[in-house]
């Protein structure tokens, strides 16, 4: 089995050097047990920041697979069978089944196995709890969602349309800009280059904004949330442009804004909704969307095991348009 582990915490941005591959014999399988081999692997923003609370120096990566069993001693898992894992970035591990998810039983043939970790997987929920639970987006609402283009903004643009909302998107290229108008986006920006964040904001909904999806923290939050209607709800999702700081960001301070327009800002975590029937009704809407041809996926695949680490600092520095994979 192979792995790539964390050689020491990171500083700034990861970098290749980074990150080592290793290499270890398995032993043969207990009764109970099964061996899996991974055919996708999910690089996501999380694994930064979580790396600094919960790795140590040479730990191997944390993170999330599609898996396909390849040897089974235990008769609840058949050989050939596919499943979610959250066992790190390895190619190859053991389990006695605990913590494995399985596709859903109507996973469409034609649909890459891939999406499990992308728009019908974990960013795909936090998408739609995010929007429809925490933010409780209601028809004709405006909706502004950062990383837009990427695997969870793209899906909260769409789910934001199909639930009749005026949807507006920030996102890191022009290429980016093209690919949420044609998705449905009203109103999409390149950060990087608009000249005036506030203004851009202004242009694309001059009466303000009912629902804000935050995905990037710092001055752009500040900004968007002076941008706010009265009563707005805020999602806290996450805070990417945050991640790599080794100092926290401080001021200019809002507020002030959240009393004068009575907000509500909520912070979530998708994990502590996996067991809850909102995570499973939401998994099948997803799919059924898809099946349907109203929602629209895009992933980013990165070729090889071997390009792991590149993968994942491809995607913190915006390379994606949609999910970014790992394929092995
Ligand atoms: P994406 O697919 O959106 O990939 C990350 C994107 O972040 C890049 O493509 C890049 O796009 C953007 N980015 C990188 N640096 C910056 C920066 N300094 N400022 C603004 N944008 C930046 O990732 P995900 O969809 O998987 O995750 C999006 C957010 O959702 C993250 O904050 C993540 O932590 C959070 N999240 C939270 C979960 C929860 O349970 N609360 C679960 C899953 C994700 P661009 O070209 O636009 O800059």
């Amino acid at each position: 089995s192979k792995s790539w582990t964390m050689v020491k915490h990171f500083e700034g941005a990861p970098k290749l050097e980074d990150f080592k591959l290793i290499e270890k014999e398995l032993p043969p399988l207990k009764e109970g047990e099964l061996l899996l081999e991974s055919v996708f692997l999910s690089v996501d923003p999380y694994m930064r920041p979580y790396s600094k609370t919960s790795l140590k120096d040479g730990d191997v990566m944390m993170g999330s697979q599609v898996a396909r069993v390849v040897e089974s001693k235990n008769p609840a898992y058949q050989v050939g069978s596919y499943y979610v894992s959250y066992s790190g970035w390895t190619t190859h591990f053991i389990s006695d089944g605990k913590g494995l998810r399985a596709l859903p039983t109507d996973w469409p043939e034609n649909l890459p196995r891939s999406l499990a970790l992308g728009t019908v997987g974990m960013p795909g929920l936090t998408a739609y709890i995010g929007l429809l639970e925490i933010c409780k987006a209601k028809q004709g609402d405006v909706v502004l969602v950062n990383c837009a283009a990427g695997a969870v903004g793209s899906v909260v643009g769409q789910i934001a349309k199909l639930k009749g909302c005026k949807v507006v998107g920030s996102t890191g290229s022009d290429a980016k800009v093209t690919y949420l108008k044609e998705i449905g986006f009203d109103e999409a920006f390149n950060y990087k280059t608009v000249s005036s964040l506030e203004e851009a904001l202004k242009n694309a909904s001059p009466e303000g904004y009912d629902c804000y999806f935050e995905n990037v923290g710092g001055v752009f939050s500040d900004v968007a949330l002076q941008q706010m209607k009265q009563f707005g709800r805020i999602a806290v999702c996450g805070a990417i442009s945050m991640y790599n700081d080794s100092v926290p960001q401080t001021g200019p301070y809002v507020q002030p804004y959240f009393v004068f327009k009575q907000l509500r800002m909520e912070g979530f975590l998708i994990l502590s909704w996996e067991d809850k029937p909102q995570y499973q009704e939401g998994q099948k809407q997803l799919l059924q969307w898809i099946v349907e041809g109203k929602l629209n996926f895009h992933e980013h695949i990165t070729n090889g095991f071997e390009n792991m680490p590149a993968g994942f600092i491809g995607m913190l520095s915006g390379d994606n348009i949609g999910k970014a994979v790992i394929k092995v």
